[in-house]
Protein backbone atom coordinates (compact mmCIF):
# COMPACT_ATOMS: atom_id res chain seq x y z
CA UNK A 1 0.00 0.00 0.00
CA UNK A 2 1.97 3.07 -1.00
CA UNK A 3 2.60 6.02 1.13
CA UNK A 4 1.54 9.42 0.13
CA UNK A 5 2.78 12.80 2.25
CA UNK A 6 0.68 15.21 1.22
CA UNK A 7 1.82 18.55 2.83
CA UNK A 8 -1.13 21.80 3.29
CA UNK A 9 -2.93 18.33 3.76
CA UNK A 10 -5.66 20.44 5.63
CA UNK A 11 -6.48 22.80 3.14
CA UNK A 12 -9.01 22.97 0.56
CA UNK A 13 -7.19 21.23 -2.21
CA UNK A 14 -5.18 19.33 -0.12
CA UNK A 15 -7.99 17.62 2.11
CA UNK A 16 -9.86 16.52 -1.18
CA UNK A 17 -6.35 14.70 -2.07
CA UNK A 18 -5.93 13.19 1.02
CA UNK A 19 -9.66 12.16 0.43
CA UNK A 20 -8.83 10.61 -3.08
CA UNK A 21 -5.65 9.12 -2.06
CA UNK A 22 -7.57 7.45 0.63
CA UNK A 23 -10.35 6.37 -1.69
CA UNK A 24 -7.36 4.42 -4.23
CA UNK A 25 -5.94 2.73 -1.24
CA UNK A 26 -3.00 5.08 0.00
CA UNK A 27 -1.87 5.27 3.38
CA UNK A 28 -1.22 9.41 3.85
CA UNK A 29 0.35 11.30 6.13
CA UNK A 30 -1.44 14.89 5.67
CA UNK A 31 1.24 18.01 6.87
CA UNK A 32 -0.37 21.82 7.83
CA UNK A 33 0.48 23.90 10.36
CA UNK A 34 -3.38 24.86 10.53
CA UNK A 35 -2.68 28.68 9.17
CA UNK A 36 -5.06 28.38 6.82
CA UNK A 37 -6.00 24.58 6.62
CA UNK A 38 -8.56 23.56 9.23
CA UNK A 39 -9.37 20.31 10.82
CA UNK A 40 -12.62 19.80 10.46
CA UNK A 41 -11.62 19.84 6.55
CA UNK A 42 -10.24 15.90 8.10
CA UNK A 43 -13.27 15.23 9.86
CA UNK A 44 -14.27 12.44 7.10
CA UNK A 45 -10.51 11.46 7.00
CA UNK A 46 -9.26 10.89 10.50
CA UNK A 47 -12.22 8.53 10.60
CA UNK A 48 -9.56 5.92 7.98
CA UNK A 49 -6.95 4.07 10.11
CA UNK A 50 -4.63 4.64 7.16
CA UNK A 51 -4.75 8.24 7.87
CA UNK A 52 -2.38 10.74 10.17
CA UNK A 53 -2.45 14.57 10.68
CA UNK A 54 0.49 15.64 11.60
CA UNK A 55 0.78 19.40 12.60
CA UNK A 56 3.80 21.42 11.56
CA UNK A 57 5.03 23.83 9.04
CA UNK A 58 7.00 22.69 5.87
CA UNK A 59 10.12 25.44 6.82
CA UNK A 60 10.71 23.01 9.74
CA UNK A 61 12.97 20.85 7.95
CA UNK A 62 13.46 18.71 11.45
CA UNK A 63 9.93 18.07 11.43
CA UNK A 64 9.54 17.30 7.12
CA UNK A 65 12.44 15.18 7.47
CA UNK A 66 11.49 11.76 8.87
CA UNK A 67 7.68 12.46 6.94
CA UNK A 68 9.61 12.15 3.87
CA UNK A 69 11.77 9.66 4.40
CA UNK A 70 8.62 7.56 5.18
CA UNK A 71 6.49 8.27 2.29
CA UNK A 72 6.46 6.95 -1.02
CA UNK A 73 5.47 9.72 -3.17
CA UNK A 74 5.48 13.61 -2.20
CA UNK A 75 2.65 16.04 -3.03
CA UNK A 76 3.40 19.70 -1.90
CA UNK A 77 0.34 21.64 -1.53
CA UNK A 78 0.95 24.33 1.97
CA UNK A 79 1.68 27.61 0.16
CA UNK A 80 0.08 30.95 1.51
CA UNK A 81 -3.21 30.90 -0.69
CA UNK A 82 -5.50 33.94 -2.28
CA UNK A 83 -4.73 37.19 -3.60
CA UNK A 84 -6.27 38.94 -0.28
CA UNK A 85 -3.36 37.03 2.06
CA UNK A 86 -1.09 38.01 -0.54
CA UNK A 87 -1.85 41.60 -0.14
CA UNK A 88 -2.70 41.65 3.73
CA UNK A 89 0.77 39.57 4.90
CA UNK A 90 3.52 39.82 2.02
CA UNK A 91 6.29 38.26 3.41
CA UNK A 92 4.93 35.74 4.90
CA UNK A 93 3.58 34.55 1.83
CA UNK A 94 6.75 34.62 -0.35
CA UNK A 95 8.77 33.18 2.64
CA UNK A 96 6.16 30.22 2.35
CA UNK A 97 5.98 30.14 -0.85
CA UNK A 98 9.71 29.87 -1.65
CA UNK A 99 11.31 28.34 1.76
CA UNK A 100 8.65 25.86 2.18
CA UNK A 101 9.00 24.30 -1.48
CA UNK A 102 12.88 24.48 -1.64
CA UNK A 103 12.91 22.31 1.92
CA UNK A 104 10.59 19.86 0.45
CA UNK A 105 12.22 19.74 -2.84
CA UNK A 106 15.92 19.20 -0.82
CA UNK A 107 14.25 16.29 1.02
CA UNK A 108 12.65 14.68 -1.80
CA UNK A 109 15.70 14.49 -3.99
CA UNK A 110 17.87 12.95 -1.21
CA UNK A 111 15.84 10.12 -1.84
CA UNK A 112 14.31 10.34 -5.08
CA UNK A 113 11.12 10.55 -4.13
CA UNK A 114 8.16 11.04 -6.89
CA UNK A 115 6.92 14.68 -6.43
CA UNK A 116 4.17 16.69 -6.96
CA UNK A 117 4.47 20.62 -6.41
CA UNK A 118 1.85 23.08 -6.98
CA UNK A 119 2.09 26.30 -8.63
CA UNK A 120 -0.76 28.56 -9.88
CA UNK A 121 -2.12 30.27 -13.05
CA UNK A 122 -1.20 33.41 -11.43
CA UNK A 123 2.07 32.60 -13.05
CA UNK A 124 0.50 34.00 -16.54
CA UNK A 125 0.41 37.24 -14.70
CA UNK A 126 -0.92 40.21 -16.88
CA UNK A 127 -0.85 37.94 -20.45
CA UNK A 128 -3.88 38.49 -21.95
CA UNK A 129 -3.17 35.54 -25.01
CA UNK A 130 -5.90 33.28 -23.98
CA UNK A 131 -6.23 30.21 -23.36
CA UNK A 132 -2.51 30.15 -21.74
CA UNK A 133 -0.06 27.27 -22.63
CA UNK A 134 2.68 26.29 -20.38
CA UNK A 135 5.37 27.64 -22.84
CA UNK A 136 4.26 30.64 -23.06
CA UNK A 137 6.32 33.98 -22.21
CA UNK A 138 5.44 35.55 -18.93
CA UNK A 139 4.92 39.39 -18.04
CA UNK A 140 4.73 40.45 -14.38
CA UNK A 141 4.06 43.32 -12.71
CA UNK A 142 6.33 45.70 -11.44
CA UNK A 143 7.91 44.36 -7.74
CA UNK A 144 5.54 47.33 -6.54
CA UNK A 145 2.89 45.85 -6.88
CA UNK A 146 2.66 43.23 -4.03
CA UNK A 147 0.16 40.63 -5.98
CA UNK A 148 2.74 39.88 -8.25
CA UNK A 149 4.97 38.25 -5.68
CA UNK A 150 2.79 35.36 -5.68
CA UNK A 151 3.22 34.74 -8.84
CA UNK A 152 6.93 35.30 -9.06
CA UNK A 153 7.21 32.94 -5.85
CA UNK A 154 5.71 30.28 -8.05
CA UNK A 155 7.68 30.46 -10.83
CA UNK A 156 10.65 30.13 -9.07
CA UNK A 157 9.33 27.12 -7.18
CA UNK A 158 8.95 25.87 -10.79
CA UNK A 159 12.54 26.75 -11.78
CA UNK A 160 13.70 24.73 -8.56
CA UNK A 161 11.97 21.57 -9.11
CA UNK A 162 12.57 21.74 -12.73
CA UNK A 163 16.61 22.23 -11.65
CA UNK A 164 16.03 19.37 -9.03
CA UNK A 165 14.85 17.15 -12.20
CA UNK A 166 17.70 18.41 -14.18
CA UNK A 167 20.32 17.94 -11.92
CA UNK A 168 19.60 15.09 -9.67
CA UNK A 169 16.95 13.52 -11.98
CA UNK A 170 14.29 14.11 -9.31
CA UNK A 171 10.73 12.90 -10.64
CA UNK A 172 9.05 15.56 -9.89
CA UNK A 173 5.75 17.42 -12.12
CA UNK A 174 4.63 21.28 -11.77
CA UNK A 175 1.05 21.51 -11.40
CA UNK A 176 -0.45 25.40 -12.24
CA UNK A 177 -3.69 25.24 -10.84
CA UNK A 178 -6.28 27.31 -11.85
CA UNK A 179 -9.46 28.37 -9.97
CA UNK A 180 -10.50 25.66 -8.13
CA UNK A 181 -13.87 25.91 -6.61
CA UNK A 182 -15.96 22.93 -4.14
CA UNK A 183 -16.92 22.47 -1.12
CA UNK A 184 -15.38 23.39 2.06
CA UNK A 185 -13.77 26.21 0.38
CA UNK A 186 -14.18 29.37 2.28
CA UNK A 187 -14.67 32.96 1.39
CA UNK A 188 -12.42 34.27 3.88
CA UNK A 189 -9.37 34.49 1.96
CA UNK A 190 -10.94 36.32 -0.30
CA UNK A 191 -12.09 33.44 -3.51
CA UNK A 192 -14.88 34.31 -5.48
CA UNK A 193 -17.29 31.93 -5.19
CA UNK A 194 -17.89 31.13 -2.02
CA UNK A 195 -17.80 34.80 -1.55
CA UNK A 196 -20.85 35.20 -3.35
CA UNK A 197 -23.05 32.22 -2.35
CA UNK A 198 -22.94 33.42 1.05
CA UNK A 199 -23.80 36.63 0.22
CA UNK A 200 -26.82 35.37 -2.09
CA UNK A 201 -27.55 33.28 0.93
CA UNK A 202 -27.61 35.83 3.14
CA UNK A 203 -29.75 37.93 0.81
CA UNK A 204 -27.30 40.74 0.54
CA UNK A 205 -25.68 42.54 -2.26
CA UNK A 206 -22.89 40.48 -4.60
CA UNK A 207 -19.76 42.06 -4.51
CA UNK A 208 -18.02 42.23 -8.14
CA UNK A 209 -14.77 44.06 -8.08
CA UNK A 210 -13.74 46.36 -10.86
CA UNK A 211 -15.94 46.85 -13.92
CA UNK A 212 -17.24 42.73 -13.63
CA UNK A 213 -15.05 42.23 -17.09
CA UNK A 214 -12.63 40.55 -16.33
CA UNK A 215 -12.98 36.35 -16.79
CA UNK A 216 -11.88 33.07 -15.01
CA UNK A 217 -12.67 29.53 -14.91
CA UNK A 218 -13.79 26.93 -12.16
CA UNK A 219 -12.57 23.43 -12.01
CA UNK A 220 -14.32 21.81 -9.65
CA UNK A 221 -11.50 20.55 -6.81
CA UNK A 222 -12.67 16.58 -7.72
CA UNK A 223 -11.52 17.09 -11.08
CA UNK A 224 -8.32 18.69 -9.92
CA UNK A 225 -7.35 16.32 -7.43
CA UNK A 226 -7.55 13.49 -9.74
CA UNK A 227 -5.60 15.09 -11.87
CA UNK A 228 -2.94 15.18 -9.46
CA UNK A 229 -3.14 11.55 -8.23
CA UNK A 230 -2.70 10.84 -12.19
CA UNK A 231 0.48 12.51 -13.49
CA UNK A 232 2.31 11.61 -10.17
CA UNK A 233 1.58 8.04 -11.38
CA UNK A 234 2.81 8.95 -15.12
CA UNK A 235 6.69 9.82 -15.44
CA UNK A 236 6.28 11.63 -18.84
CA UNK A 237 4.99 14.13 -16.61
CA UNK A 238 8.09 14.46 -14.84
CA UNK A 239 9.97 17.52 -15.41
CA UNK A 240 7.53 18.98 -17.20
CA UNK A 241 4.75 21.89 -15.98
CA UNK A 242 1.06 20.95 -16.38
CA UNK A 243 -1.77 23.18 -16.85
CA UNK A 244 -5.01 21.92 -15.00
CA UNK A 245 -8.25 23.86 -14.32
CA UNK A 246 -11.29 24.07 -16.67
CA UNK A 247 -11.80 26.15 -19.65
CA UNK A 248 -15.32 27.18 -19.25
CA UNK A 249 -14.96 30.91 -19.14
CA UNK A 250 -16.94 33.16 -17.64
CA UNK A 251 -17.06 36.98 -16.28
CA UNK A 252 -17.40 37.55 -13.00
CA UNK A 253 -20.21 39.69 -13.63
CA UNK A 254 -22.34 36.69 -15.45
CA UNK A 255 -21.05 34.34 -12.26
CA UNK A 256 -22.54 37.02 -10.41
CA UNK A 257 -25.87 36.77 -12.03
CA UNK A 258 -25.94 33.23 -12.44
CA UNK A 259 -25.34 32.92 -8.21
CA UNK A 260 -28.00 35.16 -7.98
CA UNK A 261 -30.28 32.97 -10.33
CA UNK A 262 -29.72 29.67 -9.56
CA UNK A 263 -29.78 30.82 -5.69
CA UNK A 264 -33.80 32.46 -6.34
CA UNK A 265 -32.78 35.18 -4.67
CA UNK A 266 -32.88 39.11 -5.61
CA UNK A 267 -29.74 40.41 -4.44
CA UNK A 268 -28.54 42.90 -6.11
CA UNK A 269 -25.04 43.11 -8.18
CA UNK A 270 -22.72 45.77 -6.59
CA UNK A 271 -19.69 46.88 -8.15
CA UNK A 272 -16.86 47.46 -6.20
CA UNK A 273 -13.70 49.42 -6.84
CA UNK A 274 -10.26 47.73 -6.71
CA UNK A 275 -8.89 50.23 -4.73
CA UNK A 276 -11.76 49.40 -2.23
CA UNK A 277 -11.95 46.00 -2.55
CA UNK A 278 -8.21 45.74 -2.03
CA UNK A 279 -5.85 48.29 -1.98
CA UNK A 280 -4.48 51.38 -3.86
CA UNK A 281 -3.42 50.72 -7.59
CA UNK A 282 -4.15 46.98 -7.37
CA UNK A 283 -3.72 45.13 -10.87
CA UNK A 284 -6.34 41.89 -11.45
CA UNK A 285 -6.05 39.75 -14.46
CA UNK A 286 -8.27 40.20 -17.35
CA UNK A 287 -9.03 36.71 -18.40
CA UNK A 288 -7.40 33.55 -17.50
CA UNK A 289 -7.99 30.75 -19.26
CA UNK A 290 -6.23 27.36 -19.75
CA UNK A 291 -4.40 25.34 -22.43
CA UNK A 292 -5.33 21.64 -21.32
CA UNK A 293 -4.01 19.76 -24.11
CA UNK A 294 -1.03 18.73 -22.56
CA UNK A 295 -2.87 17.34 -19.11
CA UNK A 296 -5.14 15.54 -21.93
CA UNK A 297 -1.87 14.45 -23.99
CA UNK A 298 -0.47 13.22 -19.86
CA UNK A 299 -3.15 11.48 -18.35
CA UNK A 300 -6.63 12.03 -21.06
CA UNK A 301 -7.81 14.97 -18.33
CA UNK A 302 -11.34 16.43 -19.24
CA UNK A 303 -13.22 18.87 -16.38
CA UNK A 304 -16.20 16.54 -15.63
CA UNK A 305 -18.49 19.40 -14.13
CA UNK A 306 -19.86 21.93 -15.54
CA UNK A 307 -20.09 25.29 -13.95
CA UNK A 308 -23.76 25.10 -13.53
CA UNK A 309 -24.06 22.01 -11.48
CA UNK A 310 -20.92 23.04 -9.33
CA UNK A 311 -22.70 26.41 -8.42
CA UNK A 312 -26.44 24.14 -8.05
CA UNK A 313 -24.42 21.58 -5.30
CA UNK A 314 -22.60 24.20 -3.44
CA UNK A 315 -25.92 26.27 -3.01
CA UNK A 316 -27.76 23.13 -1.68
CA UNK A 317 -24.78 22.50 0.49
CA UNK A 318 -25.34 23.17 3.94
CA UNK A 319 -22.93 26.26 4.62
CA UNK A 320 -19.88 25.17 6.70
CA UNK A 321 -17.44 27.98 5.94
CA UNK A 322 -17.02 30.79 8.36
CA UNK A 323 -18.54 34.27 7.35
CA UNK A 324 -16.30 35.70 4.43
CA UNK A 325 -13.49 38.42 5.80
N1 LIG B 1 -13.78 39.07 -6.95
C1 LIG B 1 -14.97 39.79 -6.92
N2 LIG B 1 -15.66 39.83 -5.74
C2 LIG B 1 -15.25 39.20 -4.60
C3 LIG B 1 -14.04 38.46 -4.66
C4 LIG B 1 -13.32 38.41 -5.85
O1 LIG B 1 -15.40 40.38 -7.92
O2 LIG B 1 -15.95 39.28 -3.58
C5 LIG B 1 -13.05 38.99 -8.23
C6 LIG B 1 -11.55 39.24 -8.16
O3 LIG B 1 -11.25 40.63 -8.21
C7 LIG B 1 -11.06 38.49 -9.40
C8 LIG B 1 -12.03 37.31 -9.50
O4 LIG B 1 -13.18 37.69 -8.73
O5 LIG B 1 -11.19 39.28 -10.55
C9 LIG B 1 -11.45 36.01 -8.94
O6 LIG B 1 -10.97 36.27 -7.65
P1 LIG B 1 -10.34 35.14 -6.71
O7 LIG B 1 -9.68 35.84 -5.55
O8 LIG B 1 -11.37 34.12 -6.40
O9 LIG B 1 -9.25 34.42 -7.62
P2 LIG B 1 -8.06 34.99 -8.54
O10 LIG B 1 -8.06 36.47 -8.52
O11 LIG B 1 -6.85 34.39 -7.94
O12 LIG B 1 -8.40 34.45 -9.89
Amino acid sequence: MPHSLVTGGAGFIGSHLCEALLACGDRVTAFDDLSTGRSENLADSVQDDRFRFVRGTVTDSDALAPLVAEADRVFHLASAVGVRLIIDQPVRTIESIVEGTQRVLDLAAQSGKPTLITSSSEVYGKGSQAPFNENDDVVLGPTSKRRWAYACGKMLDEFLALAHHRESGLPVVCVRLFNTVGPRQTGRYGMVLPRFIEQARDGKPITVFGDGEQSRCFCHVADAVGALVKLIDTPASFGRVVNIGSDEEVTITQLAERVRDLAGKSSSIEHVPYDQAYVEGFEDMRRRVPDLSLACELIGYQPTHTLDAIIRALIEAPSSSPPAA
